[in-house]
């Protein structure tokens, strides 16, 4: 069969004909009755089954820590000596700069920022909260949890456009002209969502770039650091070792956390940054809580072990959810390429593909793709406030659903862009 054409090159009654087959199609879907779901980047039960025997760690008997202190205690608000040595080199930061709390490095990034909020950062003139504006970067499409922690505290956002080499450094650079920009949030590997790396460039130009804030942060979010999909792993440059290097040692707060190496709900989350900024947030947590759980950082280790032992356990998340990936990118790719009706990733690493649909078309098509019983997040949802000013992008995640289902979503979600964008030129 021939490939197919662009919409534009389709006469008035092409597009009908089309239109009709496409309708026929989607009622079709809609009769099947699915009930799927691609909203959350939830790891499915077989991943959380790799870490299974983890459950049975660290054993009764093993609760003493390298330093000879009792696990099951209170106290080391900083974390074991022997967990910050795990997760040193994924952080890219000494072991005496690394914080293991309990789970959720959001829960982190809430802290930090309430503590900048309440209390000012290193290099600042108090708190940040006694300005009557101010505001953050958020580059776009970002991970909508960062952007309600803004709006949470009433943090004006200031949408920056991504490249697919990080966020637009001109962009960014003229807008830290203004002091009331206190911040910037960064996905640097495998970005959430649009799975792009930051080259070394933009690293280097977040590092250097003079900004009128002087407590100016990068909030470095590298929540997939270690969530390969290929051989080929993007080297992610050091940003704490270029701040330093830059001048400007202080600016960047780096966290991750192993919800989706380990256990989602009772993973560790981790934070690295300056000497100074860990003693400044060490004194911050340190009114909040006695100490976190020394236990599962004691499982952790004793699971994962080393560097190796990381890896070797990210290959065999990678063999469950690659197939869910290339299904994704199989179904798009059959029903959309040649039609000039939408674009998408083909990430490297992370838990999403973004789809740019038609421009105008994005609420659109998740109202149809509801309609079929396929559940996508809510278009917007990748923007600050919601909004997506064009209507377009759209945030796939294929990890939880088995994979036939990954299959079948992807093909719905392919079939109702199609129809949207063909009804749009229709009119
Ligand atoms: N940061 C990003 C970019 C994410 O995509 C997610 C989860 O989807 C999180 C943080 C949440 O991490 P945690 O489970 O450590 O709170």
């Amino acid at each position: 069969t021939a490939s197919p054409s662009p919409l534009s090159d389709l006469s008035q009654e092409a597009l009908s004909d089309l239109r009709r087959s496409l309708r026929e199609e989607y009622e079709a879907l809609k009769g099947r009755g699915l009930k799927l779901d691609m909203t959350r980047g939830k790891p499915a039960p077989e991943q959380l089954d790799l870490a299974a025997e983890m459950l049975a760690l660290p054993g009764n008997r093993d609760t003493t820590a390298e330093d000879g202190t009792d696990a099951r205690n209170y106290g080391n608000l900083q974390g074991l000596s022997e967990t910050r040595a795990l997760f040193a080199p994924v952080l890219g930061a000494p072991a005496d700069q690394v914080v293991v709390a309990n789970n959720s490095s959001l829960a982190l990034m809430h802290d930090t920022l309430v503590y900048a909020l309440l209390k000012g950062v290193p290099g600042g003139k108090g708190p940040w909260s006694k300005d009557t504006d101010i505001a953050f970067l958020c580059p776009v499409p970002g991970y909508d949890r960062h952007f309600t922690l803004c709006e949470g505290f009433g943090i004006r956002m200031i949408p920056i456009e991504m490249t697919g080499e990080g966020p637009d450094m001109d962009a960014v650079e003229a807008a830290v002209a203004d002091p009331a920009v206190k911040g910037i949030w960064c996905v640097p590997q495998y970005s959430n969502p649009s799975g792009e790396t930051y080259s070394e460039a933009t690293v280097k130009r977040l590092a250097a770039m003079k900004t009128a804030a002087p407590d100016f942060r990068l909030m470095w979010d590298n929540a997939y650091v270690v969530h390969h999909l290929t051989d080929s792993r993007p080297q992610l440059a050091n940003i704490l070792d270029a701040c330093a290097e830059a001048g400007h040692p202080d600016r960047a707060i780096v966290f991750a956390s192993t919800s989706k190496v380990t256990i989602a709900g009772a993973g560790l989350a981790l934070l690295a940054s300056s000497p100074a900024n860990v003693r400044w947030y060490l004194a911050q947590a340190g009114r909040r809580s006695i100490g976190p759980d020394k236990l599962n950082q004691l499982r952790h280790v004793r699971f994962l072990r080393d560097a190796a032992g990381i890896d070797a356990h990210m290959d065999q998340h990678r063999a469950l959810i690659g197939p869910k990936f290339a299904a994704v990118e199989q179904a798009f790719s059959a029903r959309l390429d040649g039609r000039d009706v939408a674009r998408w990733s083909r990430p490297e690493g992370g838990y999403f593909v973004t789809l740019d649909v038609t421009d105008g078309t994005a609420g659109q098509v998740v109202s149809l793709a509801k309609e079929a019983g396929i559940a996508l997040t809510p278009a917007g949802a990748t923007h600050p406030y919601g909004r997506d000013p064009h209507d377009r992008t759209l945030r796939i995640a294929p990890t939880f659903p088995k994979l036939e289902e990954v299959r079948l979503a992807a093909e719905g979600v392919a079939l109702c862009t199609l129809l949207a964008a063909v009804e749009k030129r229709i009119g």
